[in-house]
């Protein structure tokens, strides 16, 4: 064994010490760092010949990498839809590296049959049905990936062809419809090989929704002929956070044939509060659901679920078996289900945040986070300068500049708040309008940091 490599090994539980102590220190500094690090990026350095062991590679990444590291675990960094990960979380994520399982199979591990129970407890908490089964994959991206992969088989078996043994080529154009498609969905068509030209956008309601208009789906949907379909729903859009009304898109099934794919990265989350559980209604529906966990559920990255009612279609799809053996039957196991063949356990973390706080304490943090956006968008309606572009609809808020929000200011003011280190946000364009999204979906943020958030854009505003 390599000197060094063997020197670790006989000091392993003391470098792990250290890797906590230093750990526990960066993360209990998470609320004093600067949010964001807009700063330039150390030069790449050649590869080492010898090494410097744990202990010295610690060292170095503390000096060259840690201070350019963001706060995105913390309770200011409201860009994109970003969680962070809860206590339970963190541990459950470090004994994945420890125990290092390939989460595949079932012959030598009960690893598998803990991903099999978080699945079942995802299902409960998200309202579905026991007719969805699913797997843990990287993000929402592959979850839609691996859901709109089902829809293409199944269209291909609409119409008589194996899309998985003879190819896209064999089903002609697709048709692909939804309202407001986030980016993920194009870029899977793509992988796909069905085509970002495929994706048909369908008029929203009127009023600065971004709900599909379930009448204009119909009259599409109409026009398709008897030809089969995939319809992706909304639910929980990134601008406005508006959800596609599932329950009459499931029920144009009984007119149209079409598989149904909802999109519920984060708007999945709603089904936890009392208040805004509506806003998934018919979700069980579904043939394929996507959620991500490493925003709401605050898992670290990447982690996400999918869920159908289609597991046979799935194994199609993804069965990594000979020919000579045939499609695997029963349970298959995950290396059947998924893009991956090897996997870590990356339910673990999961496992771990729902058996420490359950039900109540993610509902907690939902309807916190939906509180804080409310309380911002109060501000935001106070601050001279600003205003919000669209109603706080769950959990964020989507503000402009008022008077004159060209690109280049209002792209000044995200700046601003950032190089004050206060907080974090990302541009979008809603509306025809440049403006900033501010997205709560972290444990840990208060109405304090809300208000240190409050303030430094009324701050920036005032100087910009
Ligand atoms: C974030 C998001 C995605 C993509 O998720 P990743 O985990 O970044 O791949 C897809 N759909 C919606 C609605 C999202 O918010």
């Amino acid at each position: 064994m390599d000197r060094v490599l063997a020197d670790d090994l006989s000091r392993l539980p003391e470098l792990l010490q250290s890797a906590r102590d230093f750990a526990a220190r960066e993360v209990s500094g998470l609320d004093t760092r600067p949010v964001a690090h807009l700063g330039k990026a150390p030069d790449a350095e050649p590869l080492p010949a010898g090494g410097v062991g744990a202990e010295g590679a610690l060292a170095r990444f503390a000096e060259r990498w840690a201070p350019g590291f963001s706060a995105s675990a913390g309770p200011r960094y409201l860009g994109f839809v970003t969680g962070g990960a809860t206590p339970a979380a963190l541990t459950g994520d470090w004994l994945t590296g420890a125990y290092d399982q390939n989460a595949t199979g079932r012959g030598d591990s009960s690893a598998t049959a803990l991903e099999h129970e978080t699945l079942g407890w995802l299902r409960e908490l998200f309202g579905l049905s026991e007719a969805h089964t699913g797997a843990f994959v990287t993000g929402a991206t592959v979850s839609n990936t691996v859901g709109l992969a089902l829809a293409r088989e199944w269209l291909g078996e609409r119409l008589g062809v194996s899309v998985s043994e003879a190819g896209t080529a064999a089903l002609g154009p697709v048709d692909v419809l939804s309202g407001s498609p986030h980016s993920s969905i194009p870029k899977a068509l793509s992988v796909l090989g069905i085509g970002r030209d495929r994706l048909r956008t369908v008029p929203v309601l009127p009023g600065g929704r971004e709900a599909v208009d379930v009448a204009r789906l119909a009259e599409a949907l109409d026009e398709l002929d008897g030809r089969p379909a995939v319809v992706v729903a909304n639910a929980g859009t990134v601008n406005t956070v508006d959800f596609d009304d599932l329950r009459a898109i499931a029920g144009l099934k009984e007119r149209y044939d079409f598989w149904l794919h909802v999109d519920a990265a984060f708007g999945g989350f709603a089904a936890l509060s009392p208040e805004h559980a509506q806003l998934t209604d018919g979700i069980d529906a579904a043939d394929s659901v996507c959620v991500d966990l490493h925003k709401w559920l605050n898992v670290p990255y990447d982690a996400a679920v999918q869920f159908t009612r289609h597991r046979d279609l799935q194994v199609r799809v993804f069965h990594n078996a000979s020919s000579y053996l045939g499609l695997p039957t029963g349970e298959p196991d995950f290396v059947h289900l998924t893009p991956e063949n090897s996997r870590r356990l990356r339910a673990l973390p999961t496992w771990f945040s729902l058996a420490a706080y359950g039900r109540e304490g993610h509902q907690e943090i939902v309807e916190r986070n939906v509180a804080l956006a409310r309380h911002l968008g109060d501000r935001i309606t106070d601050a001279p300068g600003l205003r919000l572009l669209a109603p706080v609809r769950l959990n964020v808020v989507c503000f402009t500049l008022d008077g004159d929000p060209t690109q280049e200011r209002v792209h000044s003011l995200g700046r601003a708040v950032a190089e004050s280190g206060e907080a974090f946000m990302t541009p979008t364009f809603y509306e025809g309008t440049h403006a900033l999204r501010a997205a709560f979906s972290n444990w840990r943020t208060t109405e304090a940091d809300t208000d240190r958030v409050a303030d430094a854009l009324e701050r920036a505003v005032s100087s910009l």
